[in-house]
Parts: C-alpha cells; structure tokens; sequence
C-alpha cells in the first residue's frame, strides 16, 4: 500500500484478475494498484475481509483493527488498495466489509483514506493523490485535527481513539 498515481492505459500490466477488480502494476515504477472491473454503487459491499496474519505493531502493509491489533488482509489482493485523500472505499473494521463511499465506475482505481483505519502509522509519506483536498502528509488519524476527519468516515477504532484523545485534553 502506497499512495495513489494516476497511470495511462499503456504503462501497465495486468498482476492479477480478482473476483471484481484487476491489480495492476506500472511497468516504469513497479506501482501496484486495485482497479474496479465492473461498477459499483454507494453503499455497495465489494467484499468482506478476514486476516491471514495479526501483529501487535503496524507495518506497511497491515490495517488496523485495534489499539495492539494489525492485520494482513485476507484475500491478499486487498493490500493493493491504496490510499487517496478522495477515497471511494471503506474498511468497516468492525463489520470486516469494504464498503463503497461513492459509486465507482468500471476501471476506476479502488483507494481508501489510510487514516480512516490507521491511528499512528508505521511509515509517513507525502500523497501525491491529486485530490483538491489532499493532505500531502499521512500519518495516520492521530496527526489530523478534528475537522479534516470530521469529512471522512472512520472506523469505530478511530471514533474511540478521538474520544478517549478529547477526554485526556479536558483533564
Ligand atoms: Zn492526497
């Protein structure tokens, strides 16, 4: 998972076909990314999710479920869903279902707001998505003031997270 460049339909290839969605790489950067292969609509489930591995401390490829709780995504292909300050997917960490945001159309790339799921992140990095809201920096929900994530929907993790940080600040 890394952040999101937009790619020409020339300079990939073709990873892998999933159920719903193609992952592809660039064949100038090795840039993997997930890409919608039929369309959906808001609200729509694409998939649910499980693990294939929990650890008590983030790495670049695991989504948070909890306080000391990572997961690696099960299926696999999952992982190649990057982010985007404008995401059209959402993992619900606690009904474990990637849910769509907005409707996507055919072909589009999947991405999903990495802060939505991930309070202090392994690895920050400087997002390129393109959004006219980008953030430029990710961090994780921790680094972000109320009112930027007051725009996105968060795991129930990440609400917990806020009203426990909320809580400590008026003591
Ligand atoms: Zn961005």
């Amino acid at each position: 998972m890394t952040t999101s460049v937009t790619t020409t339909k020339t300079d990939f290839r073709v990873l892998s076909r999933e159920a719903f969605a193609t992952v592809r790489e660039s064949i100038l950067t090795g840039h993997r990314a997930l890409f919608s292969q039929r369309a959906f609509r808001t609200g729509e489930i694409l998939c649910s999710f499980s693990d294939r591995g929990v650890f008590s401390q983030p790495a670049r490829l695991t989504l948070q479920t909890g306080l000391d709780e990572h997961i690696l995504l099960f299926p696999e292909f999952l992982q190649y869903i990057n982010h985007s300050c404008a995401p059209n997917i959402f993992f619900d960490t606690t009904s474990r279902q990637v849910i769509c945001l907005t409707d996507i159309q055919e072909g589009k790339e999947i991405v999903f707001f990495y802060p939505s799921t991930e309070w202090d992140m392994a690895d920050a990095f400087s997002c390129r998505c393109g959004a006219s809201n980008c953030l430029q920096q990710i961090r994780g929900a921790a680094y972000l003031p109320p009112e930027i994530l007051s725009q996105y929907r968060l795991t129930n993790f990440i609400q917990q997270q806020l009203r426990h940080q909320t809580a400590v600040a008026k003591i």
